[in-house]
């Protein structure tokens, strides 16, 4: 839409009641904005009078008359520096669902597509009829995306001006996109701007969550994995192998290893099989640590780590392959049907599609040098419109976790009992339940919350601000919904929020502390700690003793425990340092394979129609195909062409992904041989790719010339079928496993460092 058509239909539906004196006010407000990078300001230039103060007049405006949310000074200023390009911070309940909103109507009026992404399909289903009023108040249109739509489904959603979706489901249709057979089998989503709620979560907390589609392959059964099951099986417990008494953990004592040894003499286990004991270490997770039925079930002759809407084919999570067969293996489904990997992606590759990417959060800015580097955006902290009454108390550090325990259900009790209401957030989906027993064990009632259901989410956490009311949950759980004080609790001194144990890092413990005192609400947020916490064991093992504890075992504020009540905030400030590495390598060896799999798709898109299929591969094989042309006619040869071509670019590439998860599981190995693994497996994949056009002619060309003919014509529908379906659509996840193969790798560069 051109831009001056913009400006006269905001003229005429919204622009006239914006007066003078108001367009002057909002042009001080947009004005006095905290430090806005630079930015193309001509973007916006809506025709005539003060653009970007004159449509956020506009749409302020139409908040006001269609949601009956007249934007408060500070939603304005959000709005603006999204509209500048900027993301922002702005604290939670602040209402970030209308600033995307106006947001998203400034770019849809310009012509722009917009994807809202959010964390979960119930957050986009309620945003979309939540601001729909607003976009149709601006002629604008708005849909939402949701699991199991059917393809017309979600071509409408995707037709709208704005389309919310999740982040997974924005995804998998990326995906499918990219595997269509046909451009008529695509949902037409344009990737234009992409607005990513909860942004530093997204892009940076589950940045290493792969989105994967794959089809029913066959059978497969590894036999070391089924004999690494059955050996671990005869290993003893606390005398072999401990367990972390957050049960979240396994490692194999010294007794252990040497056992080991024992049994597999000719092994070098910390030199050329070292591989064997990750295997090993695997293994020994799947029999000691993942409980079935709680961890994971078995369906369908199945393992499968089951969330979202459960039993859905659409939202299934599985661990690494890895740690996947070896469950596999120690529930003996090893002739199960296996799984075929056709695509996979990471979320930067899904917003590194976008011609624009803008994000928000409560607690952008501790990640914005991240944010910029790998993203390129760039961040503006937009105040809170009412001052913050929140009171963040230091982080109380215990001796041992039975201490801290003890601490957390006193002070839940005595909050709850003055009529507050508490948030009790935990690390993992074992400690929330392992609190909320302990919690009940004292006479305490409280409500659990960690089971992926959004919409059950939502409505707890809307009930978790009445008085007294204790929750206990896990970090991500109810994202997106706030927590409404009823006003007992409100005068009993608002939300208590209770971190057990600090996060990974400091933004994380930022999120939970941003669950109290919104909108000024009156609230406090503190952390309860200990020495023996996971934070502290993996990331700072060798700290210093407390030279004194209280009666509740609460190391003194004192000069003589000046060094251990340091020791959490640098425990966090390694780990933070670890999950940003290991963002980046992930992003660098995802580079290649995301540069691979853009030229790839470019080809294939250029075969879905015409001749160009037929061309390839008549320039590889020119006179066997003219003659298979002669027997069946060009229109039907062309047809198979593009059947078989496409059949052998998705067999390829679903090869080509499996060689570089092979690769890259074993090259963190030669990271302790001292190569530099990067390089290596970026030479090696390069490599690779060279090799695959020539493979995929070859592949395609066989199959077009093996293709039957039946009575002079061709069999089209058996070509069809050798392009394998996308049956499944899940995500990969090591979150609360510990399994992480780089922990495995430490572990084995401890080891190997004591020798
Ligand atoms: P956030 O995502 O920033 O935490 P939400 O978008 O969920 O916040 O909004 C929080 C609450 O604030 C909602 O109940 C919403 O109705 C309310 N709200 C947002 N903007 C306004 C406004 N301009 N006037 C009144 N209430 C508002």
């Amino acid at each position: 839409m051109p831009l001056t058509s913009v400006a006269d239909r905001l003229r005429e539906s919204m622009w006239r009641s914006a007066n003078d004196k108001r367009l002057k006010r909002l042009k001080r407000v947009v004005d006095a904005m905290p430090a806005t990078p630079p930015t193309d300001l001509t973007a916006l230039d809506m025709g005539s009078d003060t653009s970007l103060a004159g449509f956020l007049a506009a749409v302020g405006e139409a908040a006001g008359r269609e949601l009956g949310l007249p934007p408060f000074p500070n939603q304005y200023q959000a709005a603006a520096a999204l509209l500048r390009g900027a993301s922002i911070e702005l604290a939670t309940g602040e209402g970030k669902t209308l600033v995307g909103a106006m947001a998203a109507a400034g770019w849809a009026l310009q012509g722009r597509h917009v994807h809202v992404l959010t964390a979960n399909d119930y957050l986009a289903a309620r945003d979309a009829d939540w601001m729909g009023p607003l976009y149709r108040g601006f002629g604008l249109t708005c849909g939402a995306v949701q699991a199991g739509q059917d393809l017309p489904e979600r071509q409408r959603a995707y037709g709208a001006d704005v389309t919310y979706s999740s982040v997974a489901e924005a995804g998998f249709d990326l995906l499918r996109d990219r595997l269509a057979t046909h451009p008529n089998r695509r949902t037409g989503a344009r990737r234009e701007v992409v607005l990513v709620d909860e942004a530093d979560a997204v892009l940076l907390d589950e940045a290493r969550v792969p989105l994967v589609l794959a089809a029913d392959a066959e059978p497969h059964r590894d036999e070391h994995a089924v004999a690494l099951a059955a050996y671990v099986r005869g290993l003893e417990a606390g005398e072999d192998y401990v367990v972390a008494p957050d049960r979240r953990t396994v490692n194999l004592t010294d007794a252990g290893l040497r056992r080991v040894e024992a049994d597999h003499p000719g092994r070098d286990l910390f030199g050329t099989d070292s591989e064997f004991l990750v295997s090993l270490n695997l293994a020994l997770h799947a029999h000691a640590v993942l409980e079935r039925d709680i961890d994971y079930l078995v369906a369908d002759g199945r393992v499968w780590l089951v969330s979202g809407s459960r039993g859905r084919v659409d939202r299934l999570q599985r661990w690494p392959d890895g740690l996947q067969l070896a469950v596999e293996a120690k529930e003996a489904l090893g002739s199960a049907p296996g799984l075929q990997v056709l695509d996979q992606l990471v979320v930067a590759e899904l917003v590194g599609g976008y011609e624009q990417l803008v994000g928000m959060s409560a607690t952008m800015r501790a990640a914005d040098e991240e944010l910029e580097s790998l993203y390129g955006v760039q961040t503006v902290v937009v105040p809170s419109h009412l001052p913050c009454r929140r009171d963040d108390q230091p982080t109380r550090l215990y001796a041992t976790s039975d201490q801290r325990d003890a601490a957390v259900a006193a002070l839940v009790g005595e909050a709850s009992g003055d009529g507050r209401p508490v948030l009790v957030a935990t690390q993992s989906v074992r400690e929330s339940e392992r609190i909320a027993g302990l919690l009940r064990a004292v006479g305490l009632d409280c409500v659990l919350l960690n089971a992926r259901n959004a919409t059950e989410e939502a409505a707890i956490i809307s009930e978790a601000g009445s008085a007294g009311r204790i929750t206990v949950s896990t970090q991500m759980a109810g994202r997106g919904t706030d927590v409404v004080l009823s006003k007992d609790a409100a005068a009993a001194g608002g939300l208590l929020v209770v971190g057990v144990g600090r996060f990974a890092s400091a933004r994380l413990d930022g999120q939970l502390r941003g669950r109290a005192g919104r909108q000024g609400d009156p609230g406090e947020s503190v952390f309860l700690a200990s020495l023996e916490d996971r934070l502290v064991t993996d990331n700072d093992p060798d700290h210093p003793q407390p030279a004194s504890v209280d009666g509740d075992g609460q190391v003194e504020e004192n000069r003589a425990n000046r060094r251990v009540l340091g020791v959490i905030d640098h425990a966090q400030r390694v780990s933070d340092g670890d999950q940003r590495s290991l963002r980046w390598l992930s992003w660098r060896y995802g580079e290649l394979l995301r540069v691979q799999r853009a030229h790839l798709a470019g080809v294939r898109d250029t075969c879905l129609e015409g001749p160009a299929a037929l061309e390839r591969l008549a320039g590889h094989a020119g006179e066997e195909i003219a003659e298979l042309g002669e027997r069946v006619g060009q229109d039907a040869l062309e047809a198979a062409a593009r059947l078989a071509l496409v059949a052998a670019i998705d067999a390829t590439w679903s090869a080509h992904l499996g060689h570089a998860a092979e690769l890259r599981e074993g090259i963190h190995l030669r990271a302790l041989a001292r190569e530099d693994p990067l390089s290596e497996f970026e030479k090696e994949m390069g490599a690779a790719y060279q090799g695959l056009a020539e493979q995929i002619l070859d592949d395609a060309v066989a199959t077009l010339l093996d293709a039957p003919v039946v009575d002079g014509r061709l069999d089209l529908e058996s070509l069809e079928t050798r392009i394998p379906s996308a049956t499944w659509a899940y995500t990969v996840t090591d979150n609360e496993l510990g399994s992480d193969l780089t922990r495995i790798g430490r572990s084995l560069r401890r080891l190997m460092s004591k020798d």
